[in-house]
């Protein structure tokens, strides 16, 4: 996955700088159907006319997650997850070819938006929200690395008497903080210099605080670099972080030690990591 939380932050952002007040004039859907069958777009497809004639409030982003805030208690949320693509356009010249949604604001600027793999693209009104599954997912009570109550001491105490593997500590539905997938995790405890299989229990303190400083570091240095290698933001810029440790390290050996990368199944996904900087 390439999109986590902070490009999501970062989408957001840039959203804010240049959507906030626009209206909505008129909106066209391409190639949307086979989305629509698995649930990634709605169901009916004509609730997305409840978009034109909006105004943009606010755009926020918590985890993963998009919500354009509009006028009339409607939002717009966009999942980019699997690489999806959002992109502004300030007139018709080089739009791309391929989009999902295409929102036409009335002072001619555009907006686009395409799905990769899993993803979504939703117009649901305030008093639907509950029933998203991913606004859900997001914007919830659990811990966002963001916040100012992410701390060390905080974090630690989350951490108590968790007697599994740190991998569902971090990610997936019982996590303890929102945004991070397999990708960062991989990233995360190299940095951390943590087994994968590691339980939560059996943490020292120490290893508590490495976890912890490794989780600011990588989303930090995310979102100074503009996103992670694969991104492209609202302009097309591409994203300049490089995980130090993930499927871009296979085959290739540590830059601590030297030793060769090897890859480990862990919670339904496939995890690379150092033998050495991480053993057992
Ligand atoms: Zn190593």
């Amino acid at each position: 996955m390439s999109i986590e939380l902070p490009e999501a932050y970062l989408l957001a952002e840039q959203m804010n700088e240049e959507l906030i007040e626009k209206q909505i004039g008129s909106y066209d859907l391409k190639n949307y159907e086979r989305l629509q069958k698995i649930g990634f777009l709605n169901r009916n497809i004509n609730e997305f006319d409840l978009l034109v004639d909006r105004k943009i409030i606010s755009i926020l982003s918590r985890g993963n997650l998009i919500r354009v805030v509009l006028d009339k208690e409607i939002n717009l949320l966009i999942g980019p997850e699997y690489g999806g693509i959002i992109s502004y356009h300030k007139d018709k010249n080089n739009l791309p070819e391929k989009f999902h949604l295409r929102i036409n604001f009335t002072d001619e600027t555009i907006l686009t938006i395409r799905l990769k793999g899993m993803g979504l693209i939703y117009t649901i009104k305030d008093k639907e929200l509950e029933h998203s599954y991913l606004y859900k997912r997001d914007f919830s009570d659990v811990l966002s690395p963001l916040e100012e109550n992410f701390t060390p001491n905080h974090f630690s105490e989350l951490l108590k008497g968790l007697n599994r593997g740190i991998k569902s500590i971090l990610v997936g539905k019982d996590a303890i903080l929102v945004g991070l997938s397999n990708s960062a995790f991989q990233d995360i405890i190299y940095r951390a210099k943590l087994y994968p299989k590691t339980k939560g229990s059996n943490l020292s303190e120490q290893q508590k605080k490495r976890l912890f400083d490794s989780i600011k570091t990588v989303v930090n240095e995310r979102i100074r670099l503009g996103g992670k290698f694969q991104f492209v933001d609202l302009y097309g810029k591409k994203g300049q972080y490089i995980p130090a440790m993930g499927p871009n390290m296979k085959a290739a050996t540590c830059v601590n030690c030297d030793s060769v990368i090897e890859k480990l199944s862990v919670g339904g996904g496939q995890v690379y990591y150092c033998p050495h900087c991480q053993a057992e």
